[in-house]
């Protein structure tokens, strides 16, 4: 597929400084969207009218975009605007998707994008069921005073309410037509996240591995990721946050000042989902729940719409063989590292 990557940088209007900002701003380009040159179709520059030293197309011939089309143009002059500024857009063959590539904006040029270069007071944690994501975040939550946000609870909640309409989980798309008559929210309370469907409180009745399974096949829904991921990105705007789901650090809050993808081995996982189970008074069957956890991955990692992947800039913590104590030692050292508390 074809995408569109855009970026800026200012620079000085001198020859040298142009063709070396513009140098460094295409290269962190190339390198953060992984391409090859070859696959570079053409790249648009322009300038503000403050610069006039040389085209900036020569820095991109000089780092062996040879074959792409280039074209220099002027930027419109609005009052107040940035000046001394590169602006670039790049159009390249890629296995990207348009909403999956990095624009890049360096130096003066982060201004114009605030949304993209301002990293976020948040934790985002993603992983697959079991692996003790929400363990940690909630640790990290009460130790940061932050708020924990459980968003796998939204899509429990919305798998709820298709079971409660008698929508079997084979025909959960069927749910769209209900869409404006669903209201799921979240309310936050001692450090807990509760579940509101309705107005009324589901918490307790979510976790079930019924309900899990419904709402593993209502995640892969369009309408149900957009209704439910505008409300979680609406709570990161509003509060500082610890939240855990899937697609937190790829989706919900790209710019996290601290990305971490939680994992354990699917023996593990099935365990700890079994003990848990017992903890409630359910004798669970382990071959049935490492069934069960191994599918939910793969509906999770396999969808079209916003999969469980690993985020680039995501610091992976395997759990198999930690206490819950040591995964939280070590993502305290990841938050104090990046700056986000001391
Ligand atoms: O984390 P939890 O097991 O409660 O999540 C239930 C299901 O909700 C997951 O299996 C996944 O399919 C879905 N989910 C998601 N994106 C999130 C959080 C949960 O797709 N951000």
């Amino acid at each position: 597929m074809t995408v569109c990557i855009r970026g800026a940088i200012t620079a000085e209007n001198t020859k040298e400084e142009i063709l070396s900002a513009t140098k460094e701003l295409l290269t962190k380009i190339i390198r953060e969207n992984a391409i090859e040159l070859k696959d570079i179709i053409s790249v648009f520059f322009t300038m503000t009218k403050d610069m006039d030293a040389v085209y900036p197309a020569v820095a991109a011939r000089q780092i062996g975009i040879v074959h792409a089309a280039l074209m220099c143009f002027d930027e419109l002059e609005i009052k107040g605007s940035l000046t001394k500024c590169i602006r670039v857009a790049m159009t390249v063959n890629s296995e990207l998707k348009q909403d999956e590539v990095t624009h890049v904006y360096m130096k003066g040029a982060t201004v114009l994008r605030p949304d993209i270069t301002q990293k976020k007071d948040a934790v985002a944690i993603d992983g697959p069921a079991g692996s003790g994501k929400s363990t940690l975040a909630k640790l990290l939550a009460a130790k940061m005073g932050y708020i924990y946000v459980d968003t796998g609870a939204m899509y429990r909640a919305f798998g709820l309410f298709c079971k409660n309409k008698g929508i079997s989980i084979e025909n959960v798309e069927t749910s769209e037509k209900y869409l404006s008559e669903t209201d799921i929210e979240l309310g936050f309370k001692d450090g807990q996240t509760r579940v509101f469907l309705n107005g009324a409180d589901v918490t307790d009745d979510i976790r079930t591995q019924e309900i899990a399974a419904y709402a593993s096949a209502v995640a892969k829904l369009g309408f149900v990721r957009e209704y439910l991921g505008n409300k979680q990105k609406a709570i990161a705007n509003e509060k500082k946050v610890v939240m855990d789901g899937r697609d937190i650090g790829t989706n919900v809050i790209p710019n996290a000042k601290v990305k971490l993808y939680i994992d354990a081995s699917e023996k593990v996982r099935a365990d700890r989902r079994m003990k848990e189970l017992e903890q409630k008074g359910i004798k669970g069957d382990f071959d049935t729940i490492y069934q069960e956890v191994v599918q939910r991955d793969k509906n999770d990692r396999e969808r079209k719409i916003n999969p469980l992947t690993v985020a680039k800039d995501a610091v992976v913590i395997d759990t198999s063989d930690m206490s819950a104590e040591k995964v939280l030692d070590e993502a305290l050292k990841i938050i104090k590292e990046n700056g986000l508390w001391k």
